[in-house]
């Protein structure tokens, strides 16, 4: 059998690099988007071997058209890990509507994006791997991310219905909601505020991207056909969902 195809949105950075990688290896052939840092998305290709592929998640019309490159160069995809995601933050009465829009549009509407384009294929061939990326602020709330805490929550919710559609058809539809995870992503966040946040986490250190894409990994197999509409939390056990 031909090795299946698989997308990883954001793919070439933090949590998305380490699963474009780890599925690389585990011999899936692997296309990785990301947004538009191209000297990030040069060095990792020149260092994986991976082609990256830049269009913007947020927009239906460049997904399709990004999907369809991807699918004349390697074949159809039968693997989406949607993982491109963003922060605005600020407490909701001093953000605005962009911030709010951006991170909707970037961190959920995006896995209708990629989905929509990809489903009848995989339903026509009776195979669909979809693993959506959340949060533990999507689960629990964050102060200072109604948008982020929403979008999040909302593929929570996303992950479960498109489960039920899917099921009858072999595709499943997962999620990870990942803990605090050492990437570019956390080291924005204030390190006074980060030394709050890893005091909270009973392994007592941030997660490692690999620690999210092992979980990524478990969920695309081909005999993992009985998991779907789930949650798989990674985060050191921090909140016991
Ligand atoms: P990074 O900021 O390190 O990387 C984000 C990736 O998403 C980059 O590849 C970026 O591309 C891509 N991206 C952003 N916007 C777009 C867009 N509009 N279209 C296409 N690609 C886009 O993030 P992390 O690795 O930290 O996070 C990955 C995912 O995990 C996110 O969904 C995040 O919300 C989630 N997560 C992260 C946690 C953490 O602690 N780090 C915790 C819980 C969840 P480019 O390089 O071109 O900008």
């Amino acid at each position: 059998m031909t090795a299946r195809v698989a997308l990883v949105t954001g793919g070439t950075r933090g949590i998305g690099e380490a699963i474009s990688v780890a599925l690389r290896d585990a011999g899936y052939r692997v296309a990785a988007n990301y947004g538009g840092n191209e000297q990030k998305a040069r060095e990792f290709t020149e260092r994986t071997g991976i082609p990256a592929y830049r269009f913007d998640v947020a927009s239906f019309e460049d997904v399709r058209h990004g999907m369809t490159k991807i699918e004349h160069d390697l074949g159809p995809i039968e693997i989406i890990v949607n993982n491109a995601g963003i922060t605005r933050d600020g407490v909701l009465h001093r953000m605005d509507f962009e911030q709010w829009n951006e991170v909707i549009q970037t961190n959920l509407a995006s896995c209708f994006n990629t989905c929509r384009v990809a489903i009848d294929g995989m339903r026509a061939r009776g195979f669909g791997r979809i693993v959506n990326i959340g949060s533990i602020n999507g689960q629990a709330g964050q102060y200072g991310q109604v948008n982020y805490a929403a979008a999040k929550s909302g593929i929570h919710g996303f992950t479960k219905a498109m489960a039920q559609e899917g099921a009858g058809k072999g595709v499943t539809v997962n999620a990870i909601a990942p803990g605090y995870i050492d990437t570019d992503m956390v080291r924005a966040v204030p390190p006074n505020v980060l030394e709050k946040i890893v005091a909270k986490i009973p392994v007592g250190r941030l997660g490692k991207a690999e620690e999210i894409a092992r979980g990524v990994l478990f969920l695309v197999a081909d005999d993992a056909g009985f998991i779907t509409g789930s949650t798989l939390s990674i985060n050191g056990g921090q909140h016991m969902y």
